[in-house]
C-alpha cells in the first residue's frame, strides 16, 4: 500500500518523464500543496482504499473512474488557477478534482451527469469541509450559464470536439483544459479564449479518459 507521500513522488517522477511533452520540469508549488492536502482515500470506494495513493485511475462505481493523480495535478497546473478565480469543472465523479481546485480558487462549480455520483460527491465534499464547491446534476456539455463567465473550465471526460457553450462561458484570456478526441485515446488540450473571441489551442499529451456522455457523446 503506497503512502500519500509516495504518490507525490510518483507524480513528480512522471512529470520528469513527460517534461518534453508538457513543456515543464515541475508543476506549480501551489498545485502540489493542494494535491498533498487532499486525502484521496476519502474519494474512493472502501474496496479501493488500499490503492488510493497509487498513481493510477481507480473505479468509483457507475462505470466511472477517479483520474490518475499525475493527470489531476497536470490538468490543475495547466488551468493556472488563481485565488480569486471562479472555476467550472465538467465531470465531478468522486469530487476529488473539485476538492483540489477548491483549495486553489475562490469558488468551484462542478457538473456531473450521473445523479448518484453527483449526490455522493456533494455529501462527501460537505462532510470533508469543502464549502466553496457547488455540485449540479446535468449534462456538462452545456456548462453552467447562470454562473458564467468563468476564469477557467476543466473537463474531465473526453469530448469529441470542443463544446461551444464552454467557450462562450469563458472569460477573455481564460483557459479550457480538456481531453479531446472521439476514441479511447485522446489528446490533452489547453484552449485559450482570445480577446476577439477566437481560440488558441495547445496540444499537451496523449491521454485516455472515459467519454463525455449525453446529447453530444461520440459513443
Ligand atoms: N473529476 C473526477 C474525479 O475527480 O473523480 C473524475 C472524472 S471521471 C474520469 C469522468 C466523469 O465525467 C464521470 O463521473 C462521468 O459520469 C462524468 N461525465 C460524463 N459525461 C458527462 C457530461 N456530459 N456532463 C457531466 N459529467 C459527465
Amino acid at each position: 500500500m503506497k503512502s500519500h507521500r509516495e504518490m507525490l513522488r510518483d507524480i513528480q517522477r512522471e512529470v520528469g518523464i513527460t517534461r518534453r511533452w508538457i513543456g515543464k520540469e515541475s508543476l506549480s508549488g501551489r498545485v502540489m500543496e493542494a494535491v498533498k492536502a487532499v486525502p484521496r482515500h476519502e474519494f474512493v470506494p472502501d474496496e479501493q482504499r488500499p490503492y488510493a495513493y497509487d498513481n493510477a485511475p481507480l473505479v468509483i462505481g457507475c462505470g466511472q473512474t477517479i483520474s490518475q493523480p499525475y493527470i489531476v495535478a497536470l490538468m490543475t497546473d495547466l488551468l493556472d488557477p488563481k485565488p480569486e478565480d471562479i472555476i467550472l469543472e465538467v465531470g465531478t465523479g468522486s469530487g476529488y478534482q473539485a476538492a483540489i481546485l477548491s483549495r486553489l480558487v475562490k469558488k468551484v462549480y462542478t457538473i456531473e451527469v450521473i445523479e448518484e455520483l453527483a449526490q455522493q460527491a456533494e455529501a462527501r465534499l460537505e462532510r470533508l469541509g469543502y464549502t466553496n464547491v457547488e455540485v449540479q446534476t446535468a449534462d456538462g456539455y452545456f456548462g453552467w450559464p447562470e454562473q458564467a463567465p468563468f476564469d477557467g473550465i476543466m473537463v474531465t471526460a473526453a469530448a469529441p470536439s470542443i463544446p461551444e457553450p464552454l467557450i462562450e462561458q469563458l472569460k477573455p484570456e481564460a483557459r479550457l483544459v480538456l481531453p479531446l478526441g472521439a476514441g479511447f485515446q485522446q489528446e490533452l488540450r489547453v484552449v485559450t479564449k482570445k480577446e476577439n473571441n477566437e481560440i488558441d489551442t495547445q496540444r499537451v499529451l496523449g491521454v485516455s479518459f472515459v467519454p463525455l456522455t449525453g446529447e453530444h457523446s461520440s459513443r
